[in-house]
């Protein structure tokens, strides 16, 4: 009788504690291998730089890795055990690896011998030509924060070489790029004395001085060399670069602005880097040019309008617009949000594909609202065939369909440096592959 009881109050805790449970666990997974599935017909489990790697014989099926990214829809459970779900949305935060209680998940490039897009560079980030360092974007890994870091790890390996050029003609070091990398670069050359040089095509701030006004930048503590800790985890764009003004002014940081890097040669032990203000020499090159280089067009008649831009700085400057936005990722969606927020705008996307699907889940939901609430029209499966004065050809599917429109804002991504960087003899991951 007793052994009875202890039977059924097992059984009833069983079913009021473990089944609810279960039920949960068993109802995540038929959603994530749902998620995967869908993310594998559409091509986008493939990550496009940095992306978590899952060691499947430590993972404990636990979740926490899932819970922790902020993106959202990178990872998911699958028959017990982590799995990749959507790479593409991967941006490198690494709060997974943080997460892992038995540490089996590791964030980072990958075998770059599979990738044609990321640079061959040793551990403090010099490429495969001795003397020329890549860091931050470029060399594939996103994120401020790792910019940062590597901008600062190259110029420590570089201020250990002994060669050095003093003031004169040729520099210790040449920095191309003022972003977030390049800046740090600089700094830390500063810290160790060597002379140098810092050339931009444009403003110093690298790809921050292109997001949307007041957009929130998320970021983890790192330091800044000699200016300290930068320990907030969200700024504002515009507080950012404050920040960034006050450090070059701190510091005296001098760029060259509006100066653009066409090729790098080494002569004699010393790079020539030939720009459009002349040549600059240097006895080290640390290139710090981003991924995004230029923008990608859509070769279409009347793109060369003035009516048609490859940015939005300030969505609050277009009201009362009849507006299209090309594209479906973050930059198009958070233009497409931007815009549709400000009165009287009517805002169109057009995107190839048959839905959003690499964007970020706080995106994700604000451009359904929207769509939801008739703010913006979505056209997908849709392609752009000429821009007119005041209107927009556009193919949906099979249909010819001509739109008013005023502006035309094309997020189509950018065309990265990687023909520059072959010229220079920079190795990519693919080429250390045996032929054939
Ligand atoms: C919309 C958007 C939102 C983002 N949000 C975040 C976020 O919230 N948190 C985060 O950590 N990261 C974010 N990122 C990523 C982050 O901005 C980048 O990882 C970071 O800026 C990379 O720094 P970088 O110095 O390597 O390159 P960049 O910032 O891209 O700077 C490269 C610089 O090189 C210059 N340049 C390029 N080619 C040449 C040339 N040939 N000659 C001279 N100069 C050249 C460019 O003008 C530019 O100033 C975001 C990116 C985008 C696009």
């Amino acid at each position: 009788m007793e052994s009875l009881i202890i039977w059924s109050i097992t059984a009833i805790a069983a079913i009021f504690i473990f089944l609810p449970y279960y039920l949960k666990f068993r109802r995540r997974q038929k959603e994530d291998i749902a998620r995967h599935k869908e993310a594998e017909s559409l091509g986008i489990t493939a990550p496009r730089a940095q992306f978590p790697f899952i060691d499947v014989s430590r993972c404990i099926g636990c979740g926490s890795c899932v819970a922790a990214c902020p993106e959202g829809d990178v990872l998911g459970v699958i028959y017990g055990k982590a799995a990749i779900i959507n790479g593409l949305r991967c941006v490198g935060h690494g709060l997974c690896e943080k997460a892992c209680p038995v540490s089996a998940i590791k964030v980072g490039l990958g075998d770059v011998s599979t990738r044609e897009d990321i640079p061959i560079l040793d551990e403090y980030c010099q490429s495969s030509v001795p003397g020329i360092y890549i860091v931050g974007e470029l060399g594939g890994l996103s994120l401020i924060r790792n910019a940062i870091t590597q901008g600062r790890t190259a110029v420590e390996r570089i201020a250990r070489d002994s060669r050095r050029s003093g003031n004169g003609d040729v520099k210790d070091l040449a920095i191309v790029g003022a972003g977030p990398a390049g800046l740090s670069a600089a700094l830390t050359a500063v810290h160790h004395n060597l002379s140098y040089l810092v050339l931009d095509q444009q403003e110093p701030g690298g790809t921050i001085l292109q997001y949307p006004r007041r957009k929130l930048v998320m970021t983890q503590p790192v330091e800044i060399p000699l200016y300290g800790q930068l320990s907030e985890t969200e700024y504002s764009k515009e507080t950012l670069l404050e920040i960034w003004q006050e450090i070059m002014r701190r510091f005296d940081i001098q760029v060259r602005t509006g100066v653009r890097m066409e090729k790098v040669q080494e002569e004699n032990g010393v790079f020539n880097i030939s720009t459009t203000d002349g040549v600059y020499k240097a006895r080290q090159v640390v290139l710090a040019m981003g991924r995004r280089g230029t923008p990608r067009k859509l070769g279409v008649p009347g793109e060369e309008m003035s009516k048609v831009m490859y940015q939005l700085i300030d969505a609050q400057s277009y009201t009362n617009n009849r507006l299209l936005v090309v594209g479906g990722g973050d930059s198009a969606v958070e233009a497409a949000v931007g815009l549709a927020r400000q009165k009287g705008n009517q805002v169109t996307v057009s995107y190839r594909k048959p839905k959003f699907f690499r964007i970020k889940q706080k995106n994700e939901s604000r451009i359904n609202r929207l769509i939801a609430e008739k703010k913006v029209r979505p056209l997908f499966n849709s392609e752009v065939l000429e821009i007119r004065k005041d209107s927009v050809k556009i193919r949906l599917e099979e249909e010819i369909r001509e739109i008013p429109n005023d502006y035309v804002f094309i997020f189509a991504g950018g065309l990265p440096p990687f023909k520059l960087l072959k010229e220079m003899g920079i190795k990519f991951g693919g080429e250390m592959r045996a032929p054939g």
